[in-house]
């Protein structure tokens, strides 16, 4: 039903090139990033612009997003910010429309600046490719069912009303697989462009997978079973590389702390970044 529906959606929609009337346009996509990172950072403990962890976030974001292409700049204006949250949780998350949070509880920990250029890039290409509004049409056009979606369409209005959007949708609606895959593909691209070691990539999943179980929690590793074949899909990529790179950069003394011997219980909470990998499949 579901792949019937999305086949038809496509068929009327995308084949005539026409924008999806259920996904929030780029200026919604705007707003509604900048609205859920005003209360972010209302709500959690976010590191002023002086924390050396704010000002390294930035310098290699802003770094990253130099990397997309003037004309996708022009058409898509995502506003993209960098910050960081004084939290143990292990997690990364991009808002649609340009916001980035990172919890300390996984940026102290990503061994070299290329490790961090790489959960960067993953998080970049989730919003340049609009990866959020894509599972949002497609999980509004599963909530109304076949029937509705296609009388809304013969309607020819814009569906997506950006009042409707809760939080709980902004902030934990699954990304696909195949969301979760180009994020690792393009972000890789963007980061090895810029002359970062694409092995840090590879260091900032695995650090991922020691920080959210470690042993202790092993029923959120096993509800990801695309996290080994991820590292090993970009391990591939790595050994492959006709390039040749500098090799990884330290981080600036102080801000890499090494993962305590025995994950504590703090450390064992989910990272987003794997559990959107996991949720939604399908696609
Ligand atoms: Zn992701």
């Amino acid at each position: 039903m579901r792949t019937a529906l999305v086949f038809l959606i496509t068929l009327l929609v995308g084949g005539q090139a026409l924008a999806d009337p259920f996904r929030p346009s780029v200026k919604d996509q705007i707003s509604l990033g900048k609205r859920a990172a005003a209360d972010v950072r209302k709500k959690e403990k976010v590191l002023p612009e002086t924390d050396p962890r704010v000002q390294e976030l930035r310098r290699i974001g802003n770094k990253l997003v130099t990397q997309i292409p003037e004309v996708e700049r022009k058409r898509r204006p995502f506003e993209y910010t960098f910050d960081v949250i004084d939290s143990k949780d292990v997690n990364a998350f991009a808002l649609p429309g340009g916001p980035i949070f990172f919890y300390t509880g996984l940026l102290d920990h990503l061994p070299n600046e290329d490790a961090v250029a790489g959960i960067l890039g993953h998080e970049i290409v989730h919003i340049r490719n609009q990866h959020w509004a894509s599972a949002y049409a497609d999980n509004t056009k599963r909530r109304l069912g076949l029937a509705v979606v296609l009388t809304l369409l013969r309607a020819g209005d814009t569906v997506f009303d950006i009042a409707s959007v809760s939080d709980s949708l902004l902030f934990s609606l699954p990304y696909s697989r195949r969301h979760e895959s180009e994020a690792d593909r393009v972000g890789y691209d963007m980061m090895s462009a810029l002359g970062y070691n694409p092995q840090g990539m590879v260091d900032s999943f695995t650090t991922l997978k020691q920080l959210s179980g470690g042993g202790s929690r092993v029923e959120i590793l096993s509800t990801h079973p695309d996290t080994d074949k991820r590292i090993q899909a970009l391990s591939k990529r790595v050994s492959e590389e006709k390039r040749s790179f500098e090799p990884v950069q330290p981080r600036a003394e102080g801000l890499y702390k090494p993962i305590p011997e025995k994950t504590n219980s703090s450390h064992s909470k989910t990272s987003r970044l794997l559990v959107r990998a996991c949720c939604q499949d399908g696609h």
